[in-house]
């Protein structure tokens, strides 16, 4: 999608640090980190969000969920870690291209602000 900001970083038009890429996902650093590990994992396909999402989207959500597992045991997040969909103004999400957050590498609390 041209206007999209993560589409342009898959397409390698913005510059990002990449830390994995398969043929469904693409991950990078998030730019402003909230925890020591704070990557994002975004599908290739243009999906607004979970809130936009249709079942034919279910694998790529799930698959997401699975590649942040992935990188949680390479980085050795042993004492645990957060994956986060944010979904609309009250969560605060302010990129409409589906992504997942990972974060870990700290004590995180709960409820979440
Ligand atoms: P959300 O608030 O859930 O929509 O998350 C969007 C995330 O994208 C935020 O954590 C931002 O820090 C991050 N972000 C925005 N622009 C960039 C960028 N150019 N490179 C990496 N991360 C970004
Ligand atoms: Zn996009």
């Amino acid at each position: 999608m041209e206007d999209c900001l993560f589409c342009k970083i898959i397409a390698g038009k913005i510059p990002s640090k990449r830390v994995y890429e398969d043929d469904r996902t693409f991950v990078f650093e998030d730019i402003r980190p909230q925890a020591p590990t704070h990557v994002l994992v975004i599908p290739k396909k243009h999906i607004l969000g979970l809130d936009q999402a249709s079942e034919s989207d279910a694998a790529i959500i799930g698959y997401c969920q699975l590649v942040a597992a992935k990188l949680a045991r390479e980085r050795k997040l042993e004492g645990g870690f957060r994956t986060v969909y944010n979904v609309g103004p009250d969560a605060g999400q302010t990129v409409f291209h589906l992504h997942l957050h990972l974060l870990g590498g700290r004590k995180m609390s709960w409820p979440p602000g």
